[in-house]
């Protein structure tokens, strides 16, 4: 039994196989082939083994020819290995021994081999890199066209992958990806938080979690503590379904908020909505006692599919969420693309520095292609008089954006007009706050909008220059930082004084950690993923507006996140122990 720490990004427990992916998706689960097949399958291998060294030998003189002899050496081990006696044994015998495909019993050799390295002192624990490669040919000569995904999985399992991106994790088989154990990532990285929507318990930042399982074996995803259990012992395993039972309990008695209003214990009424990435999640926001949609990432029409959405792709999606949220709000944020956020069918332009490139409004703003059938849609989709829909832009540094922005939804409005089509013609406008400069400069952005959303996950990345979704830095990714505190005040006063609706949507404003705060600080609307939603309903039903101002006055007067950090859990325990057990 190992046990691995990272970070938990997605709560709750899982118990499956674990399968192994890596980063080209090769996803080999432990297959049985008839006795008899067990032959042909060493003839697969042998086949497999003859075209690597033969691409190896290949690679090796084009290396010598282009950079020097002396770095193709480094194909040397790659030729070693292939031809070593050792390692064909051991391939021969796993398949004979269990009857397995070819594919199982290059990727368990071979993953043994990475473990053994990474053992072994400096110089030899760097060949892991060059195994994993090996391990890559020889099944990418294996297996051919006949790839399986992840969205067609035959049973339960715990998926352990180096990276995933966006746009794999929205694609998975939700029926049988039980949990993910991920090698990168931190807290606010789109992936995780794709997993918290789907509901799948993930434990991203493990560094090495892939090279130390064994696909098949039993692992434990353990998203509440940021645990990863691989190969359990039987006392072990026993204690986890007692506490995955207990985690079930514990849901079961938030359920029982679902129709109770977010007010606090002194009558202030808050409002909470839900954040969702695709149409289907809206009716779980309400289940889960939400009262509309507060962000809707509608660029996961794009990550989901493989092809490009049209405007009626897009006008369906948003009808949906309309629908079934009747006359409450929802919140259509324009397309967040770029970054950690690619299209399939858009070919992935290279930047040096993508988080601070050619993504969100400023895409959009380039391509009015992509952008002009997103504005039409959303005009279109809403045109009842009762229905409370809203626009909102991602990414905001300056005034231009904003202005540039809304006189394309004019020249859409006019199109519309000219064509005879039912639109909506005054739809409010928002921006999100979610870059240093846009809180520093809310107050004149605040006479040209409807409303603020706050994106503490983008706020955070931009005012602490840490990458979201870096787990070399993620310790230093916090929203207790006071620089970031700062800012947030600033936007909530801003609004105040403007008469500028202000919410909050990033990953703070479902962690109960920090509700009492952000009460404190004057935040009437949080939104939060679906899950998220009774804990915070909890915290807020159970504390005083007073007590919440009192918690933000003393958080203000403290000069480090760790102070922060450890004030606001104590606080937060004492009104929701629960949520610590
Ligand atoms: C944010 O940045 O806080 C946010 C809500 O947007 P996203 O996570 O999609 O970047
Ligand atoms: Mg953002």
């Amino acid at each position: 039994m190992k046990t691995k720490k990272g970070i938990g990004v997605s709560p709750g427990v899982a118990i499956a196989p674990g399968l192994t992916l890596d980063t080209e998706e090769f996803d080999i689960p432990e297959r049985h082939v008839p006795v008899d097949h067990a032959r042909a399958e060493l003839g697969r291998v042998r086949k497999a083994m003859a075209i690597s060294k033969k691409e190896i030998l290949d690679l090796q003189k084009k290396t010598a020819d282009r950079i020097g002899k002396e770095t193709a050496s480094i194909f040397d081990f790659h030729l070693g290995l292939m031809e070593d006696k050792v390692m064909q044994k051991k391939i021969s015998e796993t398949i004979l021994g269990g009857s397995v495909t070819a594919e199982y019993a290059v990727q368990t050799v071979l993953r043994d081999y990475a473990k053994e390295f990474r053992n072994m002192p400096k110089y030899l624990a760097d060949r892991v890199t060059d195994v994993y490669d090996i391990e890559r040919r020889l099944l990418r000569n294996l297996i051919g066209q006949s790839r399986q995904s992840l969205a067609h999985l035959k049973q339960d399992v715990n998926v352990l992958a180096r990276d995933l991106t966006p746009s794999q994790a929205a694609n998975m088989d939700r029926g049988h990806v039980r949990g993910l154990a991920i090698d990168a990532g931190g807290q606010t990285s789109h992936t995780a938080i794709v997993t918290r929507a789907l509901g799948i318990p993930a434990v991203v930042g493990l560094n090495d979690v892939t090279a130390e399982a064994t696909t098949g074996d039993t692992v434990i995803v353990d998203g509440n503590r940021g645990i990863v259990i691989l190969d359990p012992d039987e006392a072990t395993l026993e204690e986890y379904e007692r506490f995955a039972l207990q985690q079930v309990e514990f849901i079961h008695t938030l359920d029982a908020l679902r129709d109770l209003p977010a007010i606090t214990r002194d009558g202030h009424e808050i409002t909470l909505l839900g954040n969702i990435e695709f149409p289907a999640e809206t009716q779980a926001v309400l289940e889960k006692g939400g009262q509309g949609i507060g962000l809707y990432r509608t660029e996961f029409l794009y990550l989901g599919s493989d092809t490009e959405p049209t405007e009626e792709d897009h006008y369906r999606a948003y009808r949906q969420v309309i629908e079934v949220c009747e006359n409450r709000p929802v919140i259509i944020r324009t397309l967040d693309l770029g970054a950690d956020k690619y299209t399939q069918s858009r070919s992935r332009t290279p930047e040096r520095n993508p988080f601070l490139g050619c993504r969100s409004i400023r895409l959009c703003l380039q391509d009015l292609s992509m952008f002009r059938p997103q504005l039409r849609a959303i005009l279109r989709a809403s045109i009842d008089a009762d229905r409370q829909v809203s626009m909102l832009f991602p990414l905001l540094t300056n005034l231009m954006e904003l202005r540039q922005a809304k006189s394309v939804v004019r020249d859409v409005i006019e199109d519309l007009e000219e064509e005879g089509i039912d639109h909506c013609s005054d739809m409010p406008v928002g921006i999100m706050v979610e870059t240093p400069s846009a809180a520093l400069q809310c107050d004149a952005f605040a006479k040209e909008v409807d409303f603020f959303s706050i994106g503490t996950n983008d706020l955070i990345q931009y005012t602490l220059a840490v990458d979201r979704g870096n787990e070399r830095v993620a310790s230093l990714f916090t929203a207790a930082h006071p620089s970031v505190l700062r800012l947030i005040k600033m936007v909530i006063r801003a609004g105040q004084r403007h008469g500028v609706s202000v919410s909050l949507c990033g990953e703070m404003g479902g962690d109960p950690q920090f509700t009492m705060l952000l009460l404190g600080m004057g935040l009437r609307t949080f939104s939060c993923s679906p899950p998220a939603i009774p804990e915070i309903k909890k915290v807020i039903r159970s504390v005083t507006m007073e007590e919440s101002l009192q918690v933000a006055r003393r958080v203000m007067g403290f000069d480090s996140d760790q102070e922060i950090t450890n004030f606001l859990r104590a606080e937060t325990r004492r009104v929701l122990p629960e949520a610590f057990a």
